[in-house]
Protein backbone atom coordinates (compact mmCIF):
# COMPACT_ATOMS: atom_id res chain seq x y z
CA UNK A 1 0.00 0.00 0.00
CA UNK A 2 1.43 3.20 -0.82
CA UNK A 3 0.67 6.95 0.17
CA UNK A 4 1.01 7.91 -3.05
CA UNK A 5 -2.41 10.09 -4.40
CA UNK A 6 -3.25 11.63 -7.49
CA UNK A 7 -5.29 14.07 -7.70
CA UNK A 8 -7.60 14.56 -10.80
CA UNK A 9 -7.57 17.72 -12.88
CA UNK A 10 -11.37 18.87 -14.20
CA UNK A 11 -11.79 18.69 -17.54
CA UNK A 12 -13.03 22.53 -17.63
CA UNK A 13 -16.51 23.55 -16.19
CA UNK A 14 -17.96 19.65 -16.57
CA UNK A 15 -19.22 18.68 -12.88
CA UNK A 16 -19.04 14.76 -12.99
CA UNK A 17 -22.38 12.47 -11.56
CA UNK A 18 -20.24 11.63 -8.34
CA UNK A 19 -18.78 15.11 -7.16
CA UNK A 20 -18.40 14.05 -3.24
CA UNK A 21 -18.28 10.62 -3.20
CA UNK A 22 -19.17 9.98 0.86
CA UNK A 23 -22.13 12.53 0.44
CA UNK A 24 -23.44 10.59 -2.52
CA UNK A 25 -22.57 7.07 -0.51
CA UNK A 26 -24.64 7.78 2.57
CA UNK A 27 -27.35 9.48 0.71
CA UNK A 28 -27.80 6.40 -1.79
CA UNK A 29 -30.37 3.44 -1.58
CA UNK A 30 -31.64 1.28 -4.56
CA UNK A 31 -34.97 1.81 -3.80
CA UNK A 32 -34.95 5.30 -4.14
CA UNK A 33 -32.38 5.17 -7.60
CA UNK A 34 -35.16 2.72 -9.12
CA UNK A 35 -37.02 5.83 -9.87
CA UNK A 36 -34.61 6.64 -12.96
CA UNK A 37 -35.82 3.50 -14.74
CA UNK A 38 -38.77 3.54 -16.47
CA UNK A 39 -40.11 0.14 -15.83
CA UNK A 40 -42.49 -1.14 -18.87
CA UNK A 41 -45.88 0.61 -19.54
CA UNK A 42 -48.57 -0.11 -17.66
CA UNK A 43 -46.68 -1.80 -14.91
CA UNK A 44 -45.82 -4.36 -16.18
CA UNK A 45 -42.40 -4.83 -14.68
CA UNK A 46 -39.01 -4.50 -15.52
CA UNK A 47 -37.73 -5.82 -18.75
CA UNK A 48 -33.33 -4.57 -19.35
CA UNK A 49 -34.31 -4.14 -23.12
CA UNK A 50 -36.79 -1.92 -22.38
CA UNK A 51 -34.79 -0.12 -20.45
CA UNK A 52 -31.79 -0.06 -22.97
CA UNK A 53 -33.94 0.46 -26.03
CA UNK A 54 -37.02 0.89 -26.29
CA UNK A 55 -37.66 3.85 -23.45
CA UNK A 56 -35.25 6.22 -25.72
CA UNK A 57 -36.61 5.01 -29.01
CA UNK A 58 -40.03 6.30 -27.55
CA UNK A 59 -38.36 9.47 -26.25
CA UNK A 60 -36.85 12.39 -28.10
CA UNK A 61 -33.76 10.10 -28.07
CA UNK A 62 -34.66 7.91 -30.76
CA UNK A 63 -32.92 9.56 -33.67
CA UNK A 64 -29.39 9.34 -31.55
CA UNK A 65 -26.67 6.86 -32.30
CA UNK A 66 -27.52 3.62 -30.46
CA UNK A 67 -24.68 1.24 -31.79
CA UNK A 68 -21.81 2.52 -34.00
CA UNK A 69 -20.16 -0.61 -35.34
CA UNK A 70 -16.84 -0.76 -37.38
CA UNK A 71 -16.27 -3.88 -38.92
CA UNK A 72 -12.87 -5.77 -39.66
CA UNK A 73 -12.66 -3.92 -43.29
CA UNK A 74 -13.34 -0.60 -41.84
CA UNK A 75 -17.18 -0.83 -43.16
CA UNK A 76 -19.31 1.01 -40.66
CA UNK A 77 -23.18 0.66 -39.43
CA UNK A 78 -25.04 2.54 -37.33
CA UNK A 79 -28.50 1.98 -35.57
CA UNK A 80 -30.13 4.91 -33.70
CA UNK A 81 -32.52 3.98 -30.88
CA UNK A 82 -35.44 3.72 -32.94
CA UNK A 83 -33.64 1.35 -35.46
CA UNK A 84 -32.70 -0.87 -32.40
CA UNK A 85 -35.78 -1.01 -31.35
CA UNK A 86 -37.02 -1.88 -34.52
CA UNK A 87 -34.50 -4.56 -35.02
CA UNK A 88 -35.04 -6.28 -31.73
CA UNK A 89 -38.59 -6.09 -32.52
CA UNK A 90 -37.54 -8.37 -35.48
CA UNK A 91 -35.52 -10.23 -33.47
CA UNK A 92 -38.32 -10.60 -30.45
CA UNK A 93 -40.52 -12.00 -33.30
CA UNK A 94 -38.91 -14.68 -34.81
CA UNK A 95 -38.14 -15.69 -31.69
CA UNK A 96 -41.84 -16.49 -31.08
CA UNK A 97 -42.44 -17.77 -34.81
CA UNK A 98 -39.47 -20.53 -33.66
CA UNK A 99 -41.35 -21.53 -30.89
CA UNK A 100 -39.21 -19.84 -28.59
CA UNK A 101 -40.46 -20.01 -25.05
CA UNK A 102 -39.93 -17.71 -21.93
CA UNK A 103 -36.83 -18.85 -19.93
CA UNK A 104 -35.41 -20.55 -22.80
CA UNK A 105 -31.73 -19.68 -23.79
CA UNK A 106 -30.50 -18.69 -27.06
CA UNK A 107 -26.77 -18.41 -27.62
CA UNK A 108 -24.41 -16.49 -30.14
CA UNK A 109 -20.97 -17.70 -31.20
CA UNK A 110 -20.08 -14.89 -33.38
CA UNK A 111 -17.34 -12.02 -33.04
CA UNK A 112 -18.32 -8.83 -32.38
CA UNK A 113 -20.54 -8.17 -35.34
CA UNK A 114 -24.50 -6.17 -34.98
CA UNK A 115 -26.27 -9.79 -35.22
CA UNK A 116 -24.81 -10.23 -31.66
CA UNK A 117 -26.22 -6.70 -30.21
CA UNK A 118 -29.41 -7.47 -31.86
CA UNK A 119 -29.71 -10.99 -30.54
CA UNK A 120 -28.76 -10.32 -27.26
CA UNK A 121 -31.21 -7.10 -26.72
CA UNK A 122 -34.17 -9.07 -29.07
CA UNK A 123 -33.68 -12.23 -26.85
CA UNK A 124 -33.89 -10.65 -23.53
CA UNK A 125 -37.08 -8.22 -24.49
CA UNK A 126 -39.26 -11.77 -25.56
CA UNK A 127 -38.47 -13.15 -22.18
CA UNK A 128 -35.78 -15.75 -23.09
CA UNK A 129 -32.16 -15.77 -21.61
CA UNK A 130 -29.20 -14.79 -23.50
CA UNK A 131 -25.86 -16.42 -23.36
CA UNK A 132 -22.74 -15.30 -25.29
CA UNK A 133 -20.48 -17.80 -26.09
CA UNK A 134 -16.57 -16.45 -26.91
CA UNK A 135 -15.81 -17.07 -30.41
CA UNK A 136 -12.30 -18.40 -30.37
CA UNK A 137 -13.68 -21.49 -27.96
CA UNK A 138 -12.50 -25.04 -29.19
CA UNK A 139 -15.25 -27.21 -29.97
CA UNK A 140 -15.48 -28.48 -26.34
CA UNK A 141 -15.84 -25.66 -24.48
CA UNK A 142 -18.29 -24.53 -27.01
CA UNK A 143 -20.18 -28.38 -26.20
CA UNK A 144 -20.22 -28.25 -22.47
CA UNK A 145 -21.80 -24.72 -22.69
CA UNK A 146 -24.33 -25.59 -24.82
CA UNK A 147 -25.30 -28.35 -23.25
CA UNK A 148 -25.33 -26.97 -20.10
CA UNK A 149 -27.19 -24.61 -20.69
CA UNK A 150 -29.80 -26.88 -22.67
CA UNK A 151 -29.31 -23.92 -25.43
CA UNK A 152 -32.70 -24.07 -27.71
CA UNK A 153 -30.83 -21.75 -30.26
CA UNK A 154 -27.80 -20.69 -30.93
CA UNK A 155 -27.00 -17.44 -34.00
CA UNK A 156 -23.53 -18.23 -35.64
CA UNK A 157 -21.82 -17.85 -38.65
CA UNK A 158 -21.37 -20.59 -41.16
CA UNK A 159 -17.29 -20.05 -40.89
CA UNK A 160 -17.47 -20.68 -36.99
CA UNK A 161 -20.15 -23.62 -37.34
CA UNK A 162 -17.74 -25.33 -39.82
CA UNK A 163 -14.66 -24.97 -37.97
CA UNK A 164 -16.02 -25.29 -34.42
CA UNK A 165 -19.43 -27.19 -34.26
CA UNK A 166 -19.53 -29.65 -37.47
CA UNK A 167 -18.09 -32.29 -35.15
CA UNK A 168 -20.51 -31.84 -32.45
CA UNK A 169 -23.55 -32.16 -35.11
CA UNK A 170 -25.28 -34.77 -33.15
CA UNK A 171 -24.78 -34.06 -29.56
CA UNK A 172 -26.59 -31.24 -28.82
CA UNK A 173 -30.46 -32.33 -29.08
CA UNK A 174 -31.97 -29.93 -27.13
CA UNK A 175 -30.58 -27.12 -29.79
CA UNK A 176 -33.26 -26.63 -32.08
CA UNK A 177 -32.56 -24.00 -34.48
CA UNK A 178 -29.36 -22.67 -35.47
CA UNK A 179 -28.99 -19.30 -37.05
CA UNK A 180 -26.68 -18.23 -39.60
CA UNK A 181 -26.03 -14.62 -39.84
CA UNK A 182 -24.84 -14.91 -43.84
CA UNK A 183 -26.17 -17.13 -46.02
CA UNK A 184 -24.19 -20.12 -46.89
CA UNK A 185 -26.99 -22.59 -48.62
CA UNK A 186 -26.22 -25.84 -45.90
CA UNK A 187 -29.43 -28.08 -46.53
CA UNK A 188 -29.40 -29.36 -42.57
CA UNK A 189 -33.07 -28.45 -41.56
CA UNK A 190 -31.82 -26.92 -37.80
CA UNK A 191 -30.00 -24.13 -39.94
CA UNK A 192 -31.80 -21.24 -41.02
CA UNK A 193 -30.77 -18.15 -42.32
CA UNK A 194 -31.44 -15.32 -39.86
CA UNK A 195 -31.38 -12.20 -42.43
CA UNK A 196 -34.25 -14.59 -44.20
CA UNK A 197 -35.93 -14.72 -40.98
CA UNK A 198 -35.70 -11.36 -39.87
CA UNK A 199 -37.07 -10.09 -43.08
CA UNK A 200 -40.24 -12.20 -42.90
CA UNK A 201 -40.57 -10.91 -38.99
CA UNK A 202 -43.06 -8.42 -38.08
CA UNK A 203 -41.09 -5.37 -36.96
CA UNK A 204 -43.31 -4.41 -34.21
CA UNK A 205 -43.29 -6.51 -30.76
CA UNK A 206 -45.16 -5.75 -27.45
CA UNK A 207 -43.11 -6.56 -24.70
CA UNK A 208 -44.78 -9.26 -22.41
CA UNK A 209 -44.98 -8.55 -18.58
CA UNK A 210 -41.59 -9.20 -17.20
CA UNK A 211 -40.49 -9.65 -13.68
CA UNK A 212 -37.48 -8.00 -11.97
CA UNK A 213 -36.47 -11.21 -11.05
CA UNK A 214 -37.39 -12.86 -13.93
CA UNK A 215 -33.55 -14.45 -15.72
CA UNK A 216 -32.34 -12.50 -18.62
CA UNK A 217 -28.68 -13.54 -18.67
CA UNK A 218 -26.46 -16.02 -18.71
CA UNK A 219 -22.79 -16.14 -18.51
CA UNK A 220 -20.36 -18.75 -18.52
CA UNK A 221 -17.41 -18.76 -15.77
CA UNK A 222 -14.40 -20.85 -15.26
CA UNK A 223 -11.05 -19.98 -13.39
CA UNK A 224 -8.12 -21.92 -15.16
CA UNK A 225 -9.65 -25.64 -14.18
CA UNK A 226 -12.46 -27.11 -13.98
CA UNK A 227 -16.05 -26.77 -16.13
CA UNK A 228 -17.49 -23.94 -16.37
CA UNK A 229 -20.22 -22.20 -13.68
CA UNK A 230 -23.03 -21.01 -15.43
CA UNK A 231 -23.89 -17.73 -13.44
CA UNK A 232 -27.54 -16.60 -13.95
CA UNK A 233 -28.68 -13.26 -13.71
CA UNK A 234 -32.14 -11.42 -13.77
CA UNK A 235 -33.63 -8.47 -15.44
CA UNK A 236 -33.43 -6.29 -12.11
CA UNK A 237 -29.82 -6.14 -12.89
CA UNK A 238 -31.06 -3.05 -15.45
CA UNK A 239 -30.77 -1.15 -12.42
CA UNK A 240 -26.96 -1.96 -11.56
CA UNK A 241 -25.76 -1.24 -14.86
CA UNK A 242 -27.82 1.93 -15.30
CA UNK A 243 -26.20 3.50 -11.75
CA UNK A 244 -22.59 1.99 -12.26
CA UNK A 245 -22.68 4.13 -15.84
CA UNK A 246 -23.85 6.78 -14.01
CA UNK A 247 -21.66 6.86 -11.01
CA UNK A 248 -18.94 4.78 -12.16
CA UNK A 249 -18.50 5.36 -16.30
CA UNK A 250 -19.59 8.94 -15.26
CA UNK A 251 -21.76 8.97 -18.94
CA UNK A 252 -22.81 12.40 -20.43
CA UNK A 253 -25.94 12.75 -22.73
CA UNK A 254 -23.24 13.56 -25.51
CA UNK A 255 -20.94 11.17 -24.75
CA UNK A 256 -19.57 8.33 -26.98
CA UNK A 257 -18.00 5.57 -24.55
CA UNK A 258 -16.35 2.59 -25.81
CA UNK A 259 -15.77 -0.86 -24.43
CA UNK A 260 -12.97 -3.12 -25.88
CA UNK A 261 -14.32 -6.46 -24.37
CA UNK A 262 -15.88 -8.91 -26.21
CA UNK A 263 -19.26 -10.04 -24.58
CA UNK A 264 -18.07 -13.47 -24.63
CA UNK A 265 -16.78 -12.36 -21.04
CA UNK A 266 -18.99 -10.04 -18.75
CA UNK A 267 -17.86 -6.94 -19.09
CA UNK A 268 -18.53 -7.04 -22.92
CA UNK A 269 -22.17 -7.65 -22.07
CA UNK A 270 -22.86 -5.21 -19.27
CA UNK A 271 -20.67 -2.49 -20.19
CA UNK A 272 -20.43 -3.17 -23.77
CA UNK A 273 -23.80 -3.65 -24.43
CA UNK A 274 -26.26 -2.58 -21.81
CA UNK A 275 -24.59 0.65 -19.28
CA UNK A 276 -24.43 2.63 -22.48
CA UNK A 277 -27.62 1.73 -23.82
CA UNK A 278 -29.53 2.66 -20.38
CA UNK A 279 -28.12 6.18 -20.48
CA UNK A 280 -29.57 6.66 -24.01
CA UNK A 281 -25.56 7.31 -25.02
CA UNK A 282 -23.36 6.58 -28.05
CA UNK A 283 -21.90 2.79 -28.01
CA UNK A 284 -19.13 2.29 -29.99
CA UNK A 285 -17.94 -1.68 -31.06
CA UNK A 286 -14.87 -2.32 -32.69
CA UNK A 287 -14.98 -5.84 -34.33
CA UNK A 288 -11.04 -5.92 -34.66
CA UNK A 289 -9.02 -7.42 -32.04
CA UNK A 290 -6.15 -5.85 -30.17
CA UNK A 291 -4.49 -3.97 -32.29
CA UNK A 292 -1.90 -0.50 -30.64
CA UNK A 293 -2.18 1.52 -33.60
CA UNK A 294 -5.85 0.68 -34.57
CA UNK A 295 -7.03 1.33 -31.32
CA UNK A 296 -5.17 4.90 -30.49
CA UNK A 297 -6.50 5.53 -34.41
CA UNK A 298 -10.17 4.62 -33.09
CA UNK A 299 -9.93 7.06 -30.13
CA UNK A 300 -8.66 9.95 -31.78
CA UNK A 301 -11.04 9.57 -35.21
CA UNK A 302 -14.09 8.36 -32.81
CA UNK A 303 -13.33 11.30 -30.58
CA UNK A 304 -14.05 8.44 -27.59
CA UNK A 305 -14.78 10.18 -24.72
CA UNK A 306 -15.12 7.33 -21.89
CA UNK A 307 -12.87 4.50 -22.49
CA UNK A 308 -13.39 0.79 -20.52
CA UNK A 309 -10.51 -1.75 -20.94
CA UNK A 310 -8.75 -3.86 -19.13
CA UNK A 311 -4.96 -4.13 -17.97
CA UNK A 312 -3.68 -7.24 -20.28
CA UNK A 313 -4.63 -4.28 -23.00
CA UNK A 314 -2.83 -1.83 -21.11
CA UNK A 315 0.61 -3.27 -20.57
CA UNK A 316 0.41 -4.01 -24.42
CA UNK A 317 0.12 -0.21 -24.65
CA UNK A 318 3.03 -0.06 -22.27
CA UNK A 319 4.92 -2.30 -24.47
CA UNK A 320 5.20 0.14 -27.59
CA UNK A 321 6.98 2.61 -26.76
CA UNK A 322 5.29 5.77 -29.12
CA UNK A 323 4.20 9.36 -28.25
CA UNK A 324 0.84 9.14 -28.21
CA UNK A 325 0.63 13.02 -27.56
CA UNK A 326 2.56 13.44 -31.18
CA UNK A 327 1.02 10.92 -32.81
CA UNK A 328 -2.97 11.56 -31.88
CA UNK A 329 -5.03 13.91 -30.74
CA UNK A 330 -6.60 12.49 -28.03
CA UNK A 331 -8.58 15.59 -26.57
CA UNK A 332 -12.22 14.19 -26.44
CA UNK A 333 -10.70 11.38 -24.01
CA UNK A 334 -12.25 12.34 -20.53
CA UNK A 335 -12.25 9.06 -18.62
CA UNK A 336 -10.63 5.92 -18.88
CA UNK A 337 -11.61 2.54 -16.93
CA UNK A 338 -9.97 -1.16 -16.56
CA UNK A 339 -11.10 -4.26 -15.03
CA UNK A 340 -10.34 -7.60 -15.28
CA UNK A 341 -7.43 -8.32 -13.02
CA UNK A 342 -5.46 -6.31 -10.40
CA UNK A 343 -4.37 -2.70 -12.46
CA UNK A 344 -0.74 -2.38 -11.32
CA UNK A 345 0.59 1.29 -9.85
CA UNK A 346 2.89 1.75 -12.88
CA UNK A 347 -0.24 1.39 -15.26
CA UNK A 348 -2.00 4.09 -13.39
CA UNK A 349 1.03 6.40 -13.77
CA UNK A 350 2.11 5.54 -17.47
CA UNK A 351 -1.93 6.34 -18.29
CA UNK A 352 -1.36 9.63 -16.20
CA UNK A 353 2.12 10.36 -18.67
CA UNK A 354 1.48 9.23 -21.63
CA UNK A 355 -2.15 9.59 -22.45
CA UNK A 356 -2.75 12.68 -20.05
CA UNK A 357 -5.26 10.76 -17.94
CA UNK A 358 -4.81 8.40 -15.26
CA UNK A 359 -6.45 4.90 -15.50
CA UNK A 360 -9.64 4.38 -13.28
CA UNK A 361 -9.27 1.02 -11.75
CA UNK A 362 -12.61 -1.06 -10.42
CA UNK A 363 -13.28 -4.38 -9.67
CA UNK A 364 -16.22 -6.82 -9.87
CA UNK A 365 -17.11 -10.16 -11.11
CA UNK A 366 -19.32 -12.34 -13.14
CA UNK A 367 -21.41 -13.13 -10.06
CA UNK A 368 -21.77 -9.20 -8.99
CA UNK A 369 -22.64 -8.74 -12.60
CA UNK A 370 -21.67 -4.97 -12.16
CA UNK A 371 -18.81 -2.72 -11.09
CA UNK A 372 -18.86 -2.70 -6.91
CA UNK A 373 -15.72 -1.04 -5.73
CA UNK A 374 -14.60 1.67 -8.30
CA UNK A 375 -12.18 5.15 -8.66
CA UNK A 376 -14.79 7.65 -9.14
CA UNK A 377 -14.01 10.20 -11.88
CA UNK A 378 -13.63 13.16 -9.43
CA UNK A 379 -12.24 11.16 -6.40
CA UNK A 380 -8.25 10.93 -5.98
CA UNK A 381 -6.61 7.71 -7.34
CA UNK A 382 -4.08 5.60 -4.84
CA UNK A 383 -2.22 4.18 -7.84
CA UNK A 384 -2.65 0.14 -6.94
CA UNK A 385 -6.01 0.77 -5.18
CA UNK A 386 -9.67 -0.48 -6.68
CA UNK A 387 -11.17 2.38 -5.16
CA UNK A 388 -14.58 2.72 -3.14
CA UNK A 389 -17.50 0.46 -3.56
CA UNK A 390 -20.19 2.08 -5.39
CA UNK A 391 -23.08 3.97 -3.65
CA UNK A 392 -25.47 0.95 -2.50
CA UNK A 393 -22.52 -1.27 -2.40
CA UNK A 394 -21.06 -2.56 1.47
CA UNK A 395 -17.86 -3.84 0.83
CA UNK A 396 -15.67 -5.73 3.70
CA UNK A 397 -12.88 -7.79 4.88
CA UNK A 398 -13.40 -10.28 6.67
CA UNK A 399 -11.95 -13.32 8.51
CA UNK A 400 -13.49 -16.63 8.26
CA UNK A 401 -13.91 -19.18 10.84
CA UNK A 402 -15.53 -22.43 11.94
CA UNK A 403 -18.19 -22.68 15.00
CA UNK A 404 -19.71 -25.65 15.69
CA UNK A 405 -19.58 -27.03 12.11
CA UNK A 406 -20.93 -23.55 10.66
CA UNK A 407 -19.21 -20.90 8.73
CA UNK A 408 -18.92 -17.80 10.23
CA UNK A 409 -17.24 -14.45 9.93
CA UNK A 410 -15.77 -11.80 11.75
CA UNK A 411 -15.36 -7.90 9.47
CA UNK A 412 -12.02 -6.85 10.20
CA UNK A 413 -11.48 -3.23 10.69
CA UNK A 414 -8.04 -3.39 11.11
CA UNK A 415 -7.04 -1.08 8.13
CA UNK A 416 -4.25 -2.58 6.02
CA UNK A 417 -4.97 -6.20 7.70
CA UNK A 418 -6.14 -8.79 4.84
CA UNK A 419 -9.22 -10.84 4.46
CA UNK A 420 -11.58 -12.62 2.62
CA UNK A 421 -13.25 -9.76 0.29
CA UNK A 422 -16.81 -9.92 0.82
CA UNK A 423 -20.69 -7.89 -0.19
CA UNK A 424 -23.25 -7.36 1.81
CA UNK A 425 -26.32 -9.52 -0.36
CA UNK A 426 -28.88 -7.66 -1.75
CA UNK A 427 -28.02 -5.24 -4.68
CA UNK A 428 -29.90 -5.62 -8.08
CA UNK A 429 -27.23 -7.64 -10.70
CA UNK A 430 -26.36 -9.94 -7.60
CA UNK A 431 -26.70 -13.70 -9.23
CA UNK A 432 -29.05 -15.39 -8.36
CA UNK A 433 -27.50 -19.00 -8.61
CA UNK A 434 -25.21 -20.92 -10.32
CA UNK A 435 -27.04 -23.16 -13.00
CA UNK A 436 -28.10 -26.56 -11.97
CA UNK A 437 -25.69 -26.32 -8.81
CA UNK A 438 -27.41 -24.66 -6.29
CA UNK A 439 -25.10 -25.96 -3.51
CA UNK A 440 -22.09 -24.55 -4.75
CA UNK A 441 -24.12 -21.19 -4.78
CA UNK A 442 -25.12 -21.48 -1.13
CA UNK A 443 -21.65 -22.13 -0.37
CA UNK A 444 -21.03 -18.75 -1.57
CA UNK A 445 -22.91 -17.13 1.03
CA UNK A 446 -22.28 -16.58 4.72
CA UNK A 447 -25.40 -15.07 6.26
CA UNK A 448 -26.08 -12.14 4.21
CA UNK A 449 -22.77 -11.92 3.20
CA UNK A 450 -21.34 -12.91 -0.36
CA UNK A 451 -17.50 -14.04 -0.37
CA UNK A 452 -15.93 -13.52 -3.79
CA UNK A 453 -13.26 -15.32 -3.57
CA UNK A 454 -10.36 -12.62 -3.06
CA UNK A 455 -8.37 -11.43 -0.79
CA UNK A 456 -7.58 -7.65 -0.02
CA UNK A 457 -6.98 -5.14 2.79
CA UNK A 458 -8.99 -1.88 3.33
CA UNK A 459 -6.94 1.45 4.45
CA UNK A 460 -7.78 4.04 6.74
CA UNK A 461 -9.29 6.09 4.09
CA UNK A 462 -11.22 3.35 3.37
CA UNK A 463 -9.81 2.81 0.09
CA UNK A 464 -9.69 -1.59 -1.09
CA UNK A 465 -6.48 -2.80 -2.12
CA UNK A 466 -6.56 -6.15 -3.74
CA UNK A 467 -4.19 -9.00 -2.42
CA UNK A 468 -4.88 -11.75 -4.87
CA UNK A 469 -7.34 -14.53 -5.68
CA UNK A 470 -7.88 -16.43 -2.50
CA UNK A 471 -6.30 -19.81 -4.16
CA UNK A 472 -2.98 -17.74 -5.80
CA UNK A 473 -2.13 -16.56 -2.41
CA UNK A 474 1.82 -17.88 -1.99
CA UNK A 475 3.20 -18.77 1.32
CA UNK A 476 6.45 -18.98 1.90
CA UNK A 477 8.51 -19.71 5.01
CA UNK A 478 5.57 -18.32 7.10
CA UNK A 479 5.04 -15.17 4.91
CA UNK A 480 1.58 -14.84 3.29
CA UNK A 481 2.74 -13.30 -0.12
CA UNK A 482 -0.24 -11.50 -2.43
CA UNK A 483 1.52 -11.96 -6.13
CA UNK A 484 -0.18 -8.92 -7.23
CA UNK A 485 1.84 -6.64 -4.78
CA UNK A 486 5.83 -8.55 -6.31
CA UNK A 487 4.01 -8.57 -10.19
CA UNK A 488 3.57 -4.99 -9.45
CA UNK A 489 7.24 -3.81 -8.02
CA UNK A 490 8.82 -5.74 -10.34
CA UNK A 491 6.46 -4.46 -13.76
CA UNK A 492 8.38 -0.65 -11.81
CA UNK A 493 11.62 -1.72 -13.48
CA UNK A 494 12.31 -0.67 -16.78
CA UNK A 495 12.78 -3.64 -18.77
CA UNK A 496 9.32 -5.05 -17.50
CA UNK A 497 6.63 -5.48 -19.53
CA UNK A 498 4.40 -8.32 -17.69
CA UNK A 499 4.68 -10.47 -14.29
CA UNK A 500 3.52 -13.34 -12.96
CA UNK A 501 4.26 -15.00 -9.52
CA UNK A 502 3.25 -18.30 -7.94
CA UNK A 503 4.43 -20.52 -5.33
CA UNK A 504 6.36 -22.87 -6.62
CA UNK A 505 6.17 -26.29 -3.49
CA UNK A 506 9.73 -26.05 -2.18
CA UNK A 507 10.68 -28.72 0.82
CA UNK A 508 12.17 -26.01 3.04
CA UNK A 509 10.28 -23.01 2.40
CA UNK A 510 6.76 -24.67 1.79
CA UNK A 511 6.44 -22.35 -0.97
CA UNK A 512 8.93 -20.51 -3.04
CA UNK A 513 8.20 -17.29 -4.53
CA UNK A 514 9.25 -17.49 -8.55
CA UNK A 515 8.15 -14.60 -11.47
CA UNK A 516 7.45 -15.76 -14.46
CA UNK A 517 8.60 -12.38 -16.72
CA UNK A 518 8.32 -10.85 -20.19
CA UNK A 519 10.71 -8.16 -21.08
CA UNK A 520 9.67 -5.24 -23.33
CA UNK A 521 11.08 -4.64 -26.90
CA UNK A 522 14.90 -4.24 -27.19
CA UNK A 523 15.69 -6.47 -23.79
CA UNK A 524 17.32 -9.76 -23.95
CA UNK A 525 16.87 -11.76 -21.09
CA UNK A 526 20.98 -12.60 -19.07
CA UNK A 527 22.29 -13.57 -16.27
CA UNK A 528 22.52 -9.94 -15.55
CA UNK A 529 19.29 -8.38 -15.95
CA UNK A 530 18.37 -11.22 -13.92
CA UNK A 531 20.43 -9.82 -11.14
CA UNK A 532 19.38 -6.57 -11.63
CA UNK A 533 15.82 -7.76 -11.18
CA UNK A 534 16.44 -9.52 -8.20
CA UNK A 535 18.47 -6.58 -6.78
CA UNK A 536 15.32 -4.72 -7.61
CA UNK A 537 12.56 -5.99 -6.24
CA UNK A 538 14.69 -7.01 -3.12
CA UNK A 539 15.21 -3.34 -2.24
CA UNK A 540 11.54 -2.11 -2.66
CA UNK A 541 10.17 -5.35 -0.99
CA UNK A 542 12.45 -6.93 1.27
CA UNK A 543 14.12 -10.37 1.26
CA UNK A 544 11.21 -12.95 2.75
CA UNK A 545 8.72 -11.96 0.02
CA UNK A 546 10.99 -10.95 -3.29
CA UNK A 547 11.38 -13.86 -6.02
CA UNK A 548 14.29 -16.40 -5.35
CA UNK A 549 13.62 -17.66 -8.75
CA UNK A 550 13.18 -16.31 -12.58
CA UNK A 551 11.62 -17.16 -15.53
CA UNK A 552 11.99 -15.16 -19.01
CA UNK A 553 9.36 -16.37 -21.45
CA UNK A 554 7.88 -14.36 -24.30
CA UNK A 555 4.27 -14.58 -22.83
CA UNK A 556 2.08 -15.31 -20.05
CA UNK A 557 -0.95 -17.78 -20.75
CA UNK A 558 -3.97 -15.87 -19.87
CA UNK A 559 -7.67 -16.57 -20.11
CA UNK A 560 -9.91 -15.38 -23.16
CA UNK A 561 -11.01 -12.37 -21.15
CA UNK A 562 -6.97 -11.57 -20.65
CA UNK A 563 -6.27 -12.89 -17.01
CA UNK A 564 -3.45 -13.75 -16.19
CA UNK A 565 -3.90 -17.75 -15.20
CA UNK A 566 -1.11 -17.69 -12.93
CA UNK A 567 -2.54 -21.89 -11.38
CA UNK A 568 -2.12 -22.95 -14.42
CA UNK A 569 1.74 -21.75 -14.30
CA UNK A 570 1.98 -23.26 -10.78
CA UNK A 571 0.64 -26.90 -12.78
CA UNK A 572 3.10 -26.44 -14.84
CA UNK A 573 5.71 -26.32 -11.93
CA UNK A 574 4.56 -29.37 -10.15
CA UNK A 575 4.57 -31.18 -13.42
CA UNK A 576 8.13 -30.13 -13.50
CA UNK A 577 8.87 -31.34 -10.45
CA UNK A 578 7.51 -34.51 -10.62
CA UNK A 579 9.33 -35.27 -13.93
P1 LIG B 1 -14.55 -12.60 -13.95
O1 LIG B 1 -15.72 -13.11 -13.23
O2 LIG B 1 -14.03 -13.50 -15.00
O3 LIG B 1 -14.73 -11.21 -14.45
O4 LIG B 1 -13.36 -12.53 -12.87
C1 LIG B 1 -13.49 -11.83 -11.67
C2 LIG B 1 -12.18 -11.81 -10.94
O5 LIG B 1 -11.21 -11.03 -11.65
C3 LIG B 1 -12.27 -11.13 -9.59
O6 LIG B 1 -12.80 -11.98 -8.61
C4 LIG B 1 -10.82 -10.77 -9.35
O7 LIG B 1 -10.08 -11.87 -8.92
C5 LIG B 1 -10.37 -10.36 -10.74
N1 LIG B 1 -10.52 -8.90 -10.91
C6 LIG B 1 -11.45 -8.25 -11.61
N2 LIG B 1 -11.25 -6.91 -11.55
C7 LIG B 1 -10.17 -6.72 -10.77
C8 LIG B 1 -9.46 -5.57 -10.30
N3 LIG B 1 -9.80 -4.35 -10.66
N4 LIG B 1 -8.41 -5.78 -9.49
C9 LIG B 1 -8.04 -7.03 -9.13
N5 LIG B 1 -8.65 -8.14 -9.55
C10 LIG B 1 -9.71 -8.00 -10.35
Amino acid sequence: MSEEIIKIKKPGSLRSNLEVYEETYSEFSWKKAAVELSGLPDNNGLNITYEAVDRHAESSRRNHTALRWIGADNQVKEYTYQELKEATDRFANVLAELGIQKGDVVCTLTGRIPELYITALGTMKYGAVYCPLFSIYGPEPIHQRLSKGKAKILVTTPELYQTKMAGLKNRLDHLQHILFTTDNGDDDPKIRSLSGLMEQADPTFTIPPTDPEDQALLHFTSGTTGMPKGVVHVHGAALTHYITGKYVLDFQPDDIFWCTADPGWVTGTSYGILAPLMHGIKNLVVEPEFDAALWYKTLEREKVNVWYTAPTAIRRLMRINIDVHQKYDLSALRLIHSVGEPLNPEAVRWGQKVLGLPIHDNWWQTETGGIMIANYASMPIKPGSMGKPLPGIEAAVVEVYEDEDQQKLNIINEPGKTGHLALKTGWPSMFRTYLDEESRYKKSFIGDWYLTGDLASKDEDGYFWFVGRADDIIKTAGHMVGPFEVESALMEHSAVAEAAVIGKPHPMMGELVKAFVVLKEGFEPDEELEMDLKGFVRKKLGPAISPKEFEFSDDLPKTRSGKIMRRLLRDQEMEKLKA
